[in-house]
């Protein structure tokens, strides 16, 4: 076989089209991966609206992705073929510029290769092609489907959880329960934290309590920090909503020295100064994290049992399979199947 099935979006803000394409060369540094399944994340929307700079079409979302190497480069000694592997969001690392020089892996300024299924091709395809650092290895016990989300929707929380400076028997908060939410609870609860879920409305309770939390909070029902601080308030909120506001409301629920870990992609966030003073309050942008964290991830979530919950889609259906997940209608991660 020398030719496979991609969804790609042609230019930017067309639907999707499915077509055939040569698979593609690996070259040194790289590996090629035979795509199991691959997760529809909301960020695909800076790929398919083209509301990025400088991407080019016709292009291949996708940055949960996962799958089997295939091939691999010159030079990769990590990976051999075979392998099950990820890639996320973080689509690989130079280890020359400055920030990577520093550390900082996550803010690498090489941008051929920064962005999975933005910067480059993604996993909405039969193979893709990823830079080796991009790559974490999956562990045994979990299967593709369940793993896919995992990539971007569970390493988010997760990563943000274990640096949110809270410690086992703390109290945090997971703003939210959506995609991101109710993977969030989940770890909270399977980290050793007092549990709290804050979302809209009575019927996400149930829910909640099932993904572990050990209370609810219905932010419609009244003031949601003045609920969080008669349960003693939280060492940290894990913001995963998109609505400034929402993060907002919840601020003076937090513990002396507590921080605001800000996942969700809102336009503006207010906050007050004088709150802020009072309680040595941080507020903290979290990125999701690179190759090691979603192998970290995905050994956390083998072990505990963390699963997202799915809507599977078969590659041909990645328009209706996005559009689903842009309604906000789907309960609760979108996973395109290749097989
Ligand atoms: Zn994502
Ligand atoms: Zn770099």
């Amino acid at each position: 076989m020398t030719t496979m099935r991609v969804a790609q979006i042609p230019s930017a803000g067309a639907p999707f089209e499915i077509v055939e394409r040569p698979i593609p060369e690996v070259a040194p540094g790289m590996v090629r991966i035979k795509v199991a399944a691959c997760g529809v994340c909301h960020s695909d929307m800076f790929a398919k609206e083209g509301a990025f700079p400088g991407l080019t079409y016709p292009l291949v979302p996708g940055h949960e992705v996962v799958g089997v190497v295939d091939a691999v480069g010159e030079g990769v000694t990590r990976l051999a073929p075979g392998q099950r592997v990820g890639v996320g969001w973080n689509g690989g690392y130079c280890s020359h510029c400055n920030p990577c020089r520093g550390g900082d892996f996550f803010a690498c300024e090489k941008e051929s290769h920064t962005i999975t299924g933005t910067t480059y091709d993604g996993g909405y395809a039969e193979y893709m092609v990823a830079h080796s650092s991009a790559v974490a290895v999956m562990p045994e016990g979990i299967d593709a489907l369940d793993a896919a989300p995992l990539l971007c929707a569970g390493l988010t929380p997760f990563n943000a959880l274990r640096n949110c400076g809270a410690q086992a028997g703390d109290t945090v908060a997971i703003l939210g329960i959506g995609g991101l939410g109710h993977l969030g609870v989940q770890y909270a609860k399977k980290m050793g934290f007092r549990t709290v879920a804050i979302a809209r409305g009575a019927d996400k309770a149930e829910l909640a309590l099932r993904m572990g939390a050990d209370h609810y909070i219905d932010s419609q029902a009244g003031d949601p920090a003045a609920a969080l601080t008669e349960l003693g308030k939280a060492r940290a909120i894990i913001a995963t909503v998109t609505h400034g506001p929402a993060m907002t409301a919840v601020m003076p629920g937090l513990a002396p020295r507590g921080s605001l870990m800000v996942l969700g992609a809102a336009e503006s966030l207010e906050v007050n100064p004088g709150m802020m003073i009072g309680g040595s309050y941080t507020v903290r942008g979290w990125y999701s994290g690179t190759a090691i964290d979603a192998e970290a991830t995905l050994a956390f979530s083998a072990l505990n049992g963390v699963r997202p919950m799915n809507e599977v889609f078969p590659l041909e259906d990645a328009e209706a399979a996005y559009q689903h997940m842009m309604s906000g209608k789907a309960r609760f991660r979108v996973v395109l199947s290749m097989t």
